[in-house]
């Protein structure tokens, strides 16, 4: 079977669909790209990510070449106190998720408390997509994995 063929391809054609949604709908909004939301340490919330948005991270992380070197991830905040920021090893030194085209749904919802205060979108509307994501997860995997701690998959 070639690799186009292959069935989780699609599953990826699709969830690359519905992040272009989501994309479209914050389309404008930003943040202040304090990058503390990549550090789940500091603000004590992760997203969560399912099978197939983990196979996104996982060939984005392929294509670009392999993990980030430790010379390039991103440096500890200063002036936070926090002893472990658990930094997600996908931060790069500049303050940019080295995977960004492929993050997930999580990390593009804009998730921290800071955000959500100026959420330009309703909460209904995200829980919608990522009752869509996750319904892609169980087609992939088998029996439904839902979610699993970004941190945790990435080793922090
Ligand atoms: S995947 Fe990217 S956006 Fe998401 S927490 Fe990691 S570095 Fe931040």
């Amino acid at each position: 079977m070639s690799a186009a063929k292959r069935p989780e391809d699609a599953l990826l054609a699709e969830l690359e669909a519905i992040y272009q949604e989501v994309d479209a709908k914050f389309a404008g909004w930003t943040c202040p790209a304090s990058t503390e939301c990549c550090r789940f340490g500091l603000t004590g919330v992760e997203p969560y990510v399912t099978s197939i948005e983990y196979l996104a991270v996982l060939k984005a992380i392929q294509k670009r070449g392999g993990p980030l070197r430790d010379k390039r991830k991103a440096l500890a905040l200063e002036g936070t106190g926090v002893r472990d920021e658990r930094t997600c090893a996908l931060l790069d030194r500049s303050g940019r998720c080295s995977i960004y085209e492929a993050r997930p749904i999580g990390c593009r919802t804009f998730f921290c408390a800071r955000a959500t205060e100026a959420m330009p979108v309703p909460h209904t509307e995200v829980i919608e997509m990522v009752r869509r994501v996750q319904e892609l997860a169980a087609r992939h995997t088998p029996g439904g994995e839902l979610s699993h701690r970004l941190g945790k998959m990435m080793g922090v």
